[in-house]
């Protein structure tokens, strides 16, 4: 978790992470490489190769096989996924999160009110969450809960985050359970999520 927030990079790598994660909501979604290589234009580009594969290394970024696209810049996904994360700030464009505290967590982040849609694990009915003032303002459905399997816990951006999720309620997220043998993990309530993102990203990329 620490690394993925850049406390064991160089500060040359940091800066490259920085740059990649404050661009996203400005595009309104994760930079390519070749757009991360014309900003770094001044850094030798075997370097920059090099430092790109030490943020793949510490699960900061996923740059994809043929390294021209990131599909994951932690928190933020490449592609499309359930949890989408708009911004009041105008300067800035939807993007989607990898999981849902990265969801709760990305307004912290950038400073900013937020409206979040996901969709629930078991059923996809639609969940919305509103924060404003750093207090979520609306939530629906009412007995939203987030799930936080542990069973995976080597690569974030390709399988815990995933493993993260919102349930409409107790129930689905039971009804989802059943069947399946038991799963080691945490159900929070969703202001035990929400703080676990304030937590976590809040002044990440100052
Ligand atoms: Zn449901």
């Amino acid at each position: 978790m620490e690394a993925k927030f850049g406390r064991t990079l160089t500060s040359e790598e940091n800066v490259v992470r920085k740059f990649i994660l404050s661009q996203t909501p400005t595009l309104g979604r994760v930079p390519s490489v070749v757009e991360i290589s014309e900003e770094f234009s001044h850094v030798n580009k075997g370097k920059l190769e090099e430092i790109l594969n030490e943020l793949d290394r510490f699960d900061a970024i996923h740059p994809d096989e043929s390294k021209t696209n990131i599909i994951a810049a932690y928190p933020f996904s490449g592609s499309a996924t359930s949890h989408k994360v708009s911004f009041k700030r105008k300067e800035y464009k939807s993007i989607f999160a990898m999981c849902a505290i990265d969801a709760l967590g990305i307004g912290f982040m950038f400073d900013s009110d937020v409206s979040i849609e996901s969709l629930c694990f078991h059923c996809e009915e639609k969940i919305e969450i509103d924060v404003q003032d750093e207090e979520i303002i609306s939530l629906n459905p009412k007995g939203t809960v987030v799930w936080c399997d542990m069973e995976y816990s080597k690569c974030a951006a390709t399988s815990l985050c995933r493993k993260i999720n919102f349930f409409s309620s107790d129930e689905h997220f039971e009804r989802w359970q059943k069947g399946k043998s038991k799963r080691r993990g945490h159900l929070l309530q969703i202001a035990e999520a929400f703080y676990l993102g304030k937590l976590f990203f809040k002044e990440r990329i100052n």
